[in-house]
């Protein structure tokens, strides 16, 4: 069985490039480039600096042993939240920025439904001295206004998206519009491992050095690089593909992946793509999708804006339809429950998208002697909001 993307940009059935023909010689552009950029010597030995000098890797594996005692299993925890900005969406920043500029593109956009790719990219575009514009719906301006901010500080310029629902949506087809009427000398970057192909593939491939490390690590401290399970959340899905990349044929190592059920699984608030998705298309490739009888996206929901989108990328709905990932759905009082147990149990107080993942802990028996790594995407101080409104702690 082939989890990885093949020739024609799929895997198995979902993926592909799904796109206005307007918009195919840019996409055209990368999927001719990438591979062989990404994989230039010259390219390796920036992007690796970079992450180790800008972004702080390797990101540290942690042995919970308080929690560990908690589930009586042995808990490791990836530390992603580490990472400047907070969360493991630099590492594909970094990467796309850099790429960009070996295309010879001079500006960068982007868009962003809570602001954290928004901010991810606005740093590396500052870092690079390029020019970005981040498209972002006029409502989530108003929701994530010290995001907005954040970015302005950085440099970036914010335009809000006023058509539609004036949301996530609307912000990706502004982004579009302009990338189709200025395809030479922009970049567009795309946040998770979503998109028309190569989009997924490249930013799994991004992320794939938080299961590189993730090796080397286990390897040095419990003498095997392989794990019994890999737990991360899954919103559009790259920390989880970077968290399972180099486990993905090693079938030993049980994969789960977290979902958002929002309020649960059937009541209508939710991001459970894989429990109510079908087939269909979701920014230009074929995956799994929440949508009604007649194609319309429903309006999904979260407590976390990061796991709050209404598909997965097409490598994560390959995943659910050959069960190589086990996929598990957590509603929003089990992840604030989970993100306050990990603060008063290790001082680490996680992002909300991240306690989603903390959460199946609880949800699924681990034996004494099995190694258990949950990715840990991101940190709390962003959420601070969202832990005072939940209040139980
Ligand atoms: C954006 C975000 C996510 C969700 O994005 P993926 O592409 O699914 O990883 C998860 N955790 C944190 C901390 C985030 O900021």
């Amino acid at each position: 069985m082939n989890y990885n993307v093949d020739e024609h940009g799929y895997y198995g059935k979902f993926g592909g490039a799904y796109i206005p023909e307007m918009l195919y010689p840019n996409v055209e552009e990368l999927r001719q480039n990438y591979l062989q950029i990404i994989n230039d010597p010259d390219f390796l030995t920036q992007f690796s600096q970079l992450l180790r000098n800008y972004v702080g890797r390797p990101s540290p594996l942690y042995f919970a042993s308080n929690l560990s005692e908690v589930y009586n299993t042995k808990v490791y925890l990836k530390r992603e939240d580490l990472n400047h900005t907070g969360a493991h969406k630099i590492n594909n920043t970094i990467g796309q920025i850099l790429l960009a500029k070996k295309l010879g593109k001079q500006k960068i956009i982007a868009e962003t439904g809570a602001g954290q790719h928004g901010v991810a990219t606005a740093t590396v575009c500052a870092l690079m001295g390029m020019d970005c514009i981040v498209y972002m719906g006029k409502i989530d301006m108003e929701r994530q206004r010290p995001n907005v901010e954040r970015m302005k500080i950085l440099g970036a310029k914010v335009v809000p998206a006023l058509s539609g629902s004036q949301t996530l949506k609307d912000a990706t087809n502004e982004a579009m519009r302009h990338w189709i009427n200025n395809p030479t000398d922009t970049h567009y970057i795309i946040g998770s491992v979503v998109g028309p192909h190569p989009y997924p593939d490249m930013v799994a491939r991004f992320q794939s050095v938080i299961s590189a490390e993730m090796k080397n690590q286990l390897k040095e401290q419990t003498g095997n690089e392989n794990p019994d399970y890999i737990i991360a959340c899954v919103g559009g899905g790259s920390n989880a593909a970077g968290a399972f990349y180099h486990y993905l044929e090693n079938e030993n190592v049980k994969l789960i992946a977290a979902e958002a059920a929002g309020m649960g699984v059937q009541s209508g608030e939710t991001a459970a793509t894989t429990a109510i998705g079908t087939e269909g298309v979701l920014h230009g490739s074929k995956t799994l999708l929440m949508q009604t009888d007649d194609g319309q996206v429903v309006e999904p929901y979260s407590i976390s804006a990061g796991l709050d989108y209404p598909g997965i990328g097409p490598i994560h709905a390959h995943l659910f339809d050959t069960g190589r990932a086990l996929f598990q759905y957590v509603t929003d009082a089990e992840a604030m429950e989970a993100g306050v147990l990990l603060s008063k149990t290790e001082g680490i107080i996680p992002a909300v998208e991240s306690a989603h993942a903390l959460a199946v802990l609880k949800k699924v028996q681990f034996q004494p002697d099995e190694t258990v790594v949950v990715n840990l995407s991101g940190r709390g101080d962003k959420d601070l909001e969202t832990y005072i409104k939940w209040g139980k702690y």
